[in-house]
């Protein structure tokens, strides 16, 4: 191979702009096509653990992290009804000390500029706007982005970091088939100052009830707490990041919640409504000089918080193997094998944390606090969530 193949990066997204950077780092040539006219501020909270941490510090950014992210000393877990807590993990120098890394909670935007600076200050001009792939044409030799505004861009190799509705993806394998879970989560960012002092703390909390759960940490220097609200709900089916709801709406939806919740929900500023789709795992996502990335190539529930982490691991692993094989194919084949089986198990895994976070047995106090206890005993807790943690992008074989 060519010591400076041309790749293709459709999405400028978390693991579009890794992916960017980490190939930009080791010298290739990198255009990355993104259908957004411009890169605006959207989204909330994403959490990163340690797996993902060691992807994001293999860059050299953790000093521009630091100044924006918060580290909480642990997670909560918390019951629904009564706000009875228990401890579900901690964190700050536990995750350090254990996994080599912190975990940390931080504005998809502060994550998303910091990637988008550093690729601009190192290629200027790699990043394309405008531009929406619908599909590609690929030879032995070359592979050709098709842009739905007919712009032809050929390289040696198409990454489809495209998102959940992955147009690459369709193009390789047809739509994928998702199921509606019967879920839906309400979204949003409450300015720390608004709640009660008592409030303002930096845990990540989990509160669980029958039929829903209340995630919230702390992010942007714990200025803003991101909230996010899944209820069982059969009418509302728009998998977005951008729908907007009412502040009544989401209210309405935790009728009998802890005075907290409301709390929390009546402060946020503009209340989001995501509907959740469940898909199963591809059993493969490359053809030729053409592979996925992220949540185009393994989109999951958010119960595990573990999909902006898939997308770093992925972004570095993918940059290794291309250096590390001799041909684009054979390293894109090597990168998927490498990442299915891991990304699958957590995608599983989410999806039974679904189910657990919203068991019935949470409705009453006493069945409640036997099932927590149960459900969230702390030899259960690491092997739920040790694996994840442990893996290292930087260090696992390719
Ligand atoms: P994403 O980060 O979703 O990036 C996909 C990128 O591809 C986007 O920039 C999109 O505009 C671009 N794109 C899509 N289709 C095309 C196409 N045909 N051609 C070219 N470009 C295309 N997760 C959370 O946990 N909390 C949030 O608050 C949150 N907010 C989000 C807001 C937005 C606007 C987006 C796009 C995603 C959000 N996510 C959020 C999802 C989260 O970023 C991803 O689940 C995770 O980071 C995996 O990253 P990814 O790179 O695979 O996908």
């Amino acid at each position: 191979m060519s010591p400076h193949p041309h790749i293709l990066i459709a999405g400028a997204g978390i693991g579009g702009l890794t992916a960017t950077l980490a190939l930009i780092r080791r010298g290739y040539r990198v255009s990355v096509l993104e259908q957004a006219r411009e890169l605006a501020e959207i989204g909330a909270g994403v959490q990163i653990s340690a797996n993902g941490a060691q992807a994001l510090f293999s860059l050299g950014l953790e000093a521009a992290l630091e100044a924006v992210w918060c580290e909480p000393a642990g997670k909560e877990i918390r019951l629904w009804s009564t706000g009875e807590t228990w401890k579900l993990f901690d964190l700050g120098a536990v995750s350090r000390q254990r996994y080599g890394a912190p975990y940390f909670m931080i504005h998809r935007a502060d994550l998303h500029r910091i990637l988008l600076d550093v690729v601009q200050a190192a290629a200027p001009d790699a990043i394309r706007l405008n531009c929406r792939v619908a599909g590609f044409e690929q030879t032995a030799s070359s592979v050709t982005a098709i842009c739905e505004d007919g712009a032809r861009i050929e390289g040696d190799a198409l990454i489809g970091a495209d998102g959940v509705h992955s147009r690459v993806r369709n193009a390789l394998f047809g739509q994928m088939p998702a199921q509606f879970t019967g879920l839906m989560i309400w979204r949003g960012l409450v300015p720390m100052e608004s709640l009660p002092q008592r409030m303002q703390r930096l845990v990540g909390t989990n509160w669980v009830g029958p039929g829903g759960h209340v995630v919230h940490y702390p992010v942007r220097g714990g200025t803003l707490m991101n909230v996010g609200g899944a209820i069982e709900h059969d009418d509302w089916r728009v998998e977005s990041w951008t729908e907007r709801g009412t502040t009544e709406e989401a209210l309405n939806d935790f009728p009998g919640w802890n005075e907290d919740v409301h709390t929390l929900i009546r402060n946020i500023e503009v209340p989001y409504k995501w509907a959740l789709l469940g898909r199963e795992p591809l059993e493969r996502w490359t053809i030729g000089r053409v592979t996925l990335l992220g949540d185009a190539a393994h989109p999951t529930l958010p119960m595990m918080a573990q999909g902006a982490n898939m997308a770093l691991e992925d972004a570095v692993v993918l940059a290794r193997c291309l250096d590390a094989y001799d041909d684009v194919p054979a390293a894109l084949q090597a990168y998927e094998e490498a990442r299915r089986e891991r990304t699958a198990r957590l995608v599983r895994a989410a999806n039974d944390n679904a189910g657990r976070f919203h068991n019935p047995a949470l409705g009453n106090a006493e069945g409640a606090a036997r099932y927590v206890d149960t459900e969230w005993q702390e030899a259960k807790v690491k092997q739920r969530y040790d694996w994840v943690f442990e893996y290292d992008p930087v260090t696992t074989a390719v």
